[in-house]
């Protein structure tokens, strides 16, 4: 049986009629709950949809839904609670590494809206890769490796914060048709996706 559903985020238990936003468990009755097909990683965590949320809050999110639904917990019940609170476990644990990392985040909010990009769409342009090469060969000329993270550090930087206003604008109205702001946004995580490779390699 589906749980009624309400637009404001709220589900009403199907046994004791309670509340909640918690898609995976009545809080009061513990009784596991169906997650529905509108819900995505950021209504698990019972937080609003955001490019790079913040990770600690996302860390604390995670240990304490784990304590709620953990399948340790359903041991003693019929087969379909324990096979749902590990299915439960498995969709928490892959929501929490999708929406602490920045690239999976980005390209998570868009599939909630059914914008996800094509691997062209991700493309960087030759323009952009040739300046990247510039960059990396100046650096390496110099040999100088703090210099270097430095550098990278704050494109990553300056990268990270173009997508967040990117996705502000995006969010503000996610189903109207704003073709600009969407292929900005494509153009941006393209550039975020090798400028965070070179972040990682640098570190
Ligand atoms: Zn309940």
């Amino acid at each position: 049986m589906v749980e009624s559903h309400h637009s404001d985020g709220l589900f009403a238990c199907r046994q004791c009629h309670t509340k909640t936003t918690n898609i995976f468990i009545c809080e009061d009755c513990r009784l596991l709950r169906i997650p529905l097909p509108e819900h995505n990683y950021f209504s698990a965590f019972q937080i609003v949809i955001k490019f790079s949320p913040d990770k600690k809050l996302l860390e604390d999110k995670y240990e304490d839904l784990l304590e709620l639904i953990h399948p340790d917990l359903f041991i003693s019940q019929d087969e379909t609670h324990q096979s749902a609170s590990l299915n439960y476990s498995a969709i928490l644990q892959e929501a929490k590494e999708t929406l602490i990392n920045d690239m999976r985040c980005g390209l998570h909010i868009l599939e909630i809206y059914k914008k996800r990009p094509t691997k062209e769409n991700l493309q960087p342009s030759v323009k952009f890769l040739t300046e990247m090469l510039v960059f990396q060969e100046e650096l390496l000329e110099n040999s100088d490796q703090d210099g270097f993270k430095i550098e990278i550090n704050d494109l990553y930087n300056k990268k990270h914060t173009k997508l967040s206003t990117l996705f502000g604008k995006f969010l503000e109205n996610p189903n109207s048709n704003q073709e600009e702001v969407l292929s900005a946004l494509y153009s941006e995580l393209g550039q975020f996706k090798f400028i965070s490779n070179l972040y990682q390699q640098s570190r």
